[in-house]
């Protein structure tokens, strides 16, 4: 088991089939997952090109014990990059969106425009 696994609908093959997720790293800074197909290892940048077969319901990204994992995988600041933490997260009745790219996004995505909480800007 190498992280969570996801069901997609995939462009390359096909198949609803299985993705794979796969940290994507700029130098030592994360900056996003890229899904790999497990059928044919078509592979997508970003949760948004990728062909969620679920995407109505809300993926189950983590289990209990894949969270367990993820605690102690990622350190508290690189968790604290995510979305859910963003003061640009922007709730609504409809769901949960970026106010800087104004796309839906979860709780749990990385995102390039993240800012943190209750940070006050210095300049
Ligand atoms: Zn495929």
């Amino acid at each position: 088991m190498t992280g969570p696994r996801l069901e997609i609908r995939c462009s390359g093959c096909g198949e609803v089939t299985l993705v794979r997720t796969e940290a994507v790293y700029e130098g030592f800074t994360r900056i996003g997952e890229a899904y790999i197909c497990t059928s044919c290892g078509k592979r997508y940048a970003s949760a948004e090109e990728t062909p969620f077969a679920a995407a109505d319901k809300k993926p189950q990204v983590f289990t209990e014990a894949d969270r367990e994992v993820a605690l102690t995988v990622f350190d508290a600041d690189e968790r604290q990059h995510c979305c859910g933490w963003c003061k640009h997260m922007v709730l609504n009745p409809f769901g949960q969106r970026c106010g800087v790219s104004n796309r839906f996004t979860e709780a749990t995505d990385i995102c390039e425009h993240f800012e943190k909480q209750g940070s006050s800007t210095s300049n």
